[in-house]
């Protein structure tokens, strides 16, 4: 069975169609790149992946490993193995991350059956992930993203999706405030998660993360649905020859 299998999904928001018959499969041990110009419905797929209030689907499905995703909450679909990178972006102050490190993981557990981890066995994991990381035992007692600077709010992010060991990784990156040193924190963090049970797919605007990310398979989305697939190559291609063929086709 496929990790993620969508079948012509349809969305809409506030009564607009954004998704139109989207169709993607990703299979474990693949990292995708989804790419497409500004308002062709990336963000929104992932918030319909995410279950967030709002975003109504009106067609279509969408399975993770067999299992119709669509129909759990989204406490469910993360204890069943998907990491949604932009779900966590908030600020919480008075919250060390630390803290919140170990209510995400013991909530993961918990719905999945698992014992709570005991506090020194907690540390550990924290630490061995932080350290590959580059994440310092400072970081970790601030307030989860309060004052952290751009690349911090990453590093905090791939730390989280380290020790929460997902399935499916989404990571949204947005088409603003990633600096290239925030962009190598997300690749490294990518490129150290990748592994033959796991897939990934990365969203973005811009072909220089695809640099330091090299995805397996590259998918061209435009007014809400994929319409282009290719290889590695085809985010080079993107890059030299911009979107005008896909924003402009009717
Ligand atoms: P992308 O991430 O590819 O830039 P989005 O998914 O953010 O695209 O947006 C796709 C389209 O959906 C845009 O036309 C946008 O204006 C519209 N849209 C997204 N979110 C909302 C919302 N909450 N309310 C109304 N329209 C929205
Ligand atoms: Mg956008
Ligand atoms: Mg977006």
């Amino acid at each position: 069975t496929a990790l993620l299998e969508i079948k012509d999904l349809h969305a809409q928001v506030e009564e607009q169609e954004i998704l139109k018959g989207l169709s993607l499969t990703v299979n474990p041990g693949e990292v995708h790149a989804i790419m497409g110009p500004n308002g062709s419905g990336k963000s929104t797929l992932s918030y319909v992946l995410a279950g967030k209030d709002d975003y109504e689907v009106t067609g279509g499905e969408v399975a993770l490993q067999g299992e119709d995703l669509l129909e759990m909450e989204p406490d469910e679909r993360a204890a069943a193995g998907v990491f949604l990178a932009f779900q966590y972006p908030v600020e919480i102050p008075g919250v060390a991350t630390m803290t919140f490190l170990r209510t995400a993981l013991n909530a993961q557990r918990k719905a999945r059956g698992e014992a709570e981890l005991s506090t020194p066995e907690f540390m550990r994991l924290v630490r061995e992930k932080a350290d590959k990381l580059g994440v310092s035992q400072e970081m970790l007692k601030r307030p989860v993203n309060t004052g952290f600077s751009g690349g911090e709010k990453k590093r905090a992010e791939i730390l989280q999706m380290s020790v929460l060991e997902p399935r499916l990784c989404i990571l949204d990156e947005t088409d603003s405030g990633l600096d290239i040193d925030a962009l190598r924190i997300v690749a490294d963090g990518v490129n150290a998660l990748r592994s033959p049970d796991r897939g990934m797919v990365v969203i973005t605007h811009y072909q220089r993360l695809l640099d330091y990310i090299v995805p397996d398979i590259v998918h061209v989305m435009s007014r809400g649905r994929i319409v282009r697939t290719g290889g590695p190559e085809l985010a080079k291609e993107l890059e030299a020859s911009g979107y005008a063929a896909y924003t402009e086709a009717a």
